[in-house]
């Protein structure tokens, strides 16, 4: 991002006429000939711009805390892949504005997953999930915009920079999948909410014009096209030409852009993300993953000091062995016992997606919903930190030998969540744990991140001085959804 700066440095208040004019001549050179020529109408251009800037003043564009490698904002959307800033989901950190957490439980689940082939990232939204009336009853449009505006000026100010640097050259535009999956026909025609979309993608052409490469639409049953004729209607000629308007058979033409391991299995590619609750685009309205509520991150168990001449610590939880379904007493450990009812991942009680899940192009909740047999245990730990540049963790699983319930042998230790470099500095993070059907204990190792890990700067020498608090709390599942009365997740 720096070699273009290797010119004599410009005195920006008082350039000379030379160098205006360079600067002018290399802008136009950059701009692609669309841009110039629409540019050289200078009344055009220039009240754009002014509108432009009157529209950043009035809505403090500059003011929003904006997720970047120099500070500790929060992922305004889950993001999966990237370098600078580490995989994240959207939870209820003390820096999440309510009104977020409030939408994206209506929002479909969406995610900005890795990169295309070109290296432009790749932006998935469900929109066939979003519970498309409950947004303009319950939702303003100040709150939308001040949500999707948070979430552009993370793309180009942490997304886009990031993908340049790969790419070596300039990427300023994202590649778009909209999965709709799941949408109905009320949900198409619903006068409240398509006058939304229309507000936003109004604001979004003037606002944040040229950010798309390309969009995709899968999944899109016939009725769409009658929706469809709408849209168009408030879109630039030059935005209609880059979406693709598919259906069912979608993948081939989207590996065709993304790299299968770039792309989440239910689109056709390779990628699970099996590393993040929720997978690769978690979602609230599919309930995939544990949407926890506030209190679950300002009220954790337990509490480390941490610091970087002792960047390290650990914790060993029992997972309690399986229960007799029905029995509140826990079997004595060592002898499990077939009481599996108890825990989830028993597809028992999501009878709600079975029923199209069959239409919804990758999803399978049908297969197993009828099966009583026993299914994976999950744990979940949810961590948070004061400071820092992020935290790397791993987690082994410690099978207690079969003579001595109480023995743990080291050499039967298994590794069930290899190194991941986090940031619980900018919101609480929270791992889902398989955990196998047998009694034994999980070891959590945290330390703190290396100076060469990470995008983020070095701390100062006094920075580093100061010990950084690590927060956390383990569950198993079950009382954590109980604690919360959450209901079983549904996974994919
Ligand atoms: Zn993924």
């Amino acid at each position: 991002m720096s070699s273009a700066s290797t010119k004599t440095a410009v005195d920006l208040d008082n350039p000379t006429p030379e160098q205006k004019a360079q600067a002018v001549a290399d802008l136009r050179a950059r701009l692609s000939e669309e841009i110039n020529s629409y540019c050289s109408d200078l009344d055009k251009s220039a009240s754009m711009i002014k509108t432009w800037y009157q529209w950043r003043m009035d809505s403090r564009i500059d003011d929003l805390p904006v997720c970047m490698p120099d500070n500790t904002f929060p992922a305004p959307y889950p993001i999966r892949g990237y370098l600078s800033i580490a995989d994240a989901n959207l939870t209820a950190g003390v820096q999440v504005k309510e009104s977020q957490i409030k939408l994206n439980r209506f929002f479909g689940g969406g995610c900005w997953h890795k990169r295309d082939k070109d290296g432009h990232p790749v932006y998935i939204e469900r929109i066939g999930r979003y519970k498309i009336k409950d947004i303009p009853k319950l939702c303003t449009m100040g709150e939308l915009f001040e949500f999707h505006y948070l979430m552009q000026e993370f793309l180009s100010k942490t997304i886009f920079p990031e993908c340049s640097q790969l790419a070596g050259h300039d990427i300023s535009s994202q590649v778009v999948v909209f999965d709709l999956a799941g949408i109905s026909i009320g949900m198409l025609s619903h006068i409240p909410a398509l006058n939304m979309l229309r507000e936003m993608l109004a604001k979004d052409q003037l606002c944040y014009p040229e950010c798309m490469h390309r969009t995709y639409v899968v999944n899109a049953p016939a009725m769409f096209v009658t929706a469809w004729k709408y849209i168009k209607g408030w879109l630039d000629p030059r935005v209609i030409s880059k979406i693709h308007i598919l259906g069912k058979e979608f993948s081939n033409e989207l590996l065709e852009q993304i790299p299968a391991e770039n792309l989440p299995s239910f689109l056709g590619g390779s990628c699970r993300c099996s590393h993040m609750p929720g997978g690769c685009v978690p979602s609230a309205t599919t309930n995939n993953y544990p949407d926890l509520p506030r209190k679950a991150y300002t009220n954790l168990r337990y509490q480390a000091r941490m610091s970087y001449s002792d960047p390290r610590h650990s914790f060993a939880f029992e997972v309690p062995p399986l229960t007799p379904s029905g029995s509140a007493n826990p079997s004595p450990a060592g002898t499990p016992q077939l009481g599996y009812a108890n825990w989830f991942g028993l597809k028992k009680d999501s009878p709600k997606l079975t029923s199209n899940s069959s239409s919804s192009g990758g999803f399978d909740y049908a297969s197993s919903s009828s099966s009583s047999s026993p299914r994976s245990r999950f744990v979940y730990l949810r961590f948070l930190a004061d400071r820092g540049r992020g935290m790397v963790i791993e987690v082994v699983w410690r099978p207690y030998s079969s003579a001595d319930s109480a023995m743990v042998r080291e050499q039967d230790e298994v590794l069930i969540y290899p190194e991941m470099l986090l940031d619980p500095q900018r919101a609480p993070v929270v791992l889902e744990l398989k955990v196998p059907n047998r009694s034994g204990m999980l070891v959590f190792n945290w330390r703190i991140a290396n100076f060469d890990e990470g995008q983020a700067p070095f701390p100062t020498p006094e920075e580093a001085q100061i010990p950084i608090l690590l927060e956390y709390s383990v569950d198993v599942e079950e009382d954590l959804l109980r604690e919360f009365a959450l209901s079983p997740i549904r996974r994919e």
